[in-house]
């Protein structure tokens, strides 16, 4: 295996976020449930009827270029790349062949440059339903759901610059992250909206320019799915250069169930499509114009933010990936940073570091837990940075503790309520008063004398245990703290 470098280049199809379909003023939709919900004669492919572009999908691939360092074309134009199958009512589609919107261009991983081939424009295909059963009636007809045809399709080529299923992988993850800060797609691969296809080759080691037969991937319906087949892949194709010194030219499936790939069909003779320019259409002029306007509009990119955060505040690299991976969450985190100094400020509180830290843990962990249970995401959190900021704080200087941090946490946000007013509301203010925790403390330890004993006998775990009972007795309003040093004492 050793002997062979894998040399893989991806096609990349992302299902573009627009309100309306491609050519046609189709709801765009992706799940909408029942077939053939959103259609018209103009996706359906009725004869007489005219195309016309959705400008916002043009921009999106600018956009997309723009972010993806490519040169965006002066002019382009679409072309029929014609075939037959039945989930193409037309008998076409309406694609770019050689004047794409975008060209070159490259993405960063992990260092290395991945460059790109081209980006371009096109519209999806229908569904084909093919109903399972050994009944005569359904093994004898498939079904076909035109919801599909027609919605805007961002189709992206890389070079053959990637040399593993884990690059792969994460060309695909990072590509993902990029086309949601651009809200250019959902692009979420097992809903089908980001589709990734592998061209895989092998080459001998000492050979740096000629490339061997590849073979592309289909139906990779996850980033494992495309690491895993890529890895698969390379153990075949060494396995047939090290016995029968050849690998068949085709395009292969993936077999989730087996993690397997499968042979498909043979590309032996190429398909001919017979492209030429789409008459229906006029070219795509003015985008020098626009691109120079949509440049303006390209936020700060999920590297660049990283790089930022890891400047800027400090934490682990594993939290900044955390953190970034979801461009809501970032700024969330950001603006409640930002809030942090005017409570730093009236709380006279010096270590801000530490602050942000607990600001990222606390986002990361507990909000997160909040967000998953009650199904929904940052851009619906009702807590304002700025209690969110003052909520931090207060455990800092263990105003709560950090049980109580929890129930305040969960009434902030379901309520949008400010903290201190949770707080008092609730009674939650932490108990640190000596004297009124050291009657709890007796009360614990007079029924517990079990661990008392244990203890004592050096027992460690013990001393812990006794901690929790009190802070369980004080509906967790104890200051843990000051509880451990009272048993000790108590105890010695
Ligand atoms: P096709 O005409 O078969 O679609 P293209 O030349 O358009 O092939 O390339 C499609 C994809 O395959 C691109 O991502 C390209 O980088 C990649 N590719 C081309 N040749 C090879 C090869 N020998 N090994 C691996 N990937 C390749
Ligand atoms: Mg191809
Ligand atoms: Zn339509």
């Amino acid at each position: 295996m050793s002997n062979y470098q894998p040399v893989i280049g991806l096609e990349i199809h992302s299902e573009l976020k627009t309100q309306s379909k491609m050519f046609c003023d189709c709801l765009n939709q992706s799940g909408i449930k029942g077939p053939n919900v959103n259609i018209c004669p103009i996706c359906l492919g009725h004869p007489g009827t005219l195309p016309a572009i959705n400008r916002t999908a043009v921009e999106l691939v600018v956009k997309a270029g723009l972010a993806l360092n490519c040169a965006i074309a002066k002019s382009a134009k679409f072309d029929r790349k014609n075939y037959f199958y039945p989930d193409l009512p037309k008998g076409y589609q309406i694609s770019q062949y050689n004047l794409p919107l975008a060209l070159g261009g490259w993405l960063d991983i992990n260092g290395k440059k991945i460059r790109l081939t081209r980006i371009h424009l096109e519209e999806d295909a229908g569904k084909l339903i093919h109903p399972k059963g050994t009944s005569p009636k359904n093994a004898r007809h498939s079904l076909v759901d035109f919801n599909r045809a027609g919605v805007p399709l961002m189709e992206l080529v890389t070079e053959p610059d990637i040399s593993s299923g884990e690059e792969a992988g994460k060309f695909c993850e990072e590509l993902q992250l990029i086309l949601r800060y651009l809200e250019i797609s959902e692009a979420n691969m097992e809903k089908g909206q980001m589709r990734c296809e592998v061209n895989i080759s092998l080459r001998p080691a000492e050979e740096k320019k000629k490339l061997g037969t590849k073979v592309e991937i289909k139906n990779l319906n996850s980033f494992r799915a495309v690491r895993r087949a890529i890895e698969y892949e390379i153990k075949r194709q060494s396995d047939l250069l090290e016995s029968v010194h050849k690998v068949v030219h085709e395009t292969r499936g993936w077999d989730e169930d087996k993690q397997k790939t499968f042979s498909q069909r043979s590309k032996e003779q190429a398909q001919d499509y017979r492209y030429f320019p789409e008459p229906d259409l006029p070219p795509l002029g003015n985008l020098v114009e626009m691109s120079g306007e949509l440049a303006k509009e390209i936020p700060e990119l999920p590297l660049a933010k990283r790089e930022r955060f890891v400047e800027e505040y400090k934490l682990p690299v594993n939290d900044i990936a955390t953190l970034t991976a979801n461009k809501g969450l970032a700024d969330y985190f950001e603006q409640v940073v930002s809030e942090l100094d005017t409570w730093l400020k009236i709380k006279s509180i010096k270590d801000k570091d530490k602050l942000v830290k607990l600001t990222a843990n606390y986002l990361l962990t507990e909000l997160q837990k909040l967000m998953l249970s009650r199904k929904t995401g940052i851009n619906k959190c009702q807590i304002s940075p700025e209690n969110f900021a003052e909520f931090i704080t207060m455990i800092e200087r263990k105003e709560i503790s950090s049980s109580a941090a929890q129930a305040v946490l969960k009434e902030m946000f379901d309520t949008g309520a400010d903290p201190s007013h949770v707080v008092e509301e609730k009674q939650l203010t932490q108990v640190s008063g000596r004297d009124e925790l050291s009657k709890i403390v007796k009360r614990v330890v007079g029924e517990n004398q079990k661990s008392v004993n244990d203890y004592k006998a050096g027992k460690g775990n013990a001393l812990q245990y006794l901690v929790g009972q009190t802070m369980k007795a004080s509906q967790g309003k104890a200051n843990p703290e000051v509880v451990r040093e009272i048993l000790m004492e108590m105890l010695r």
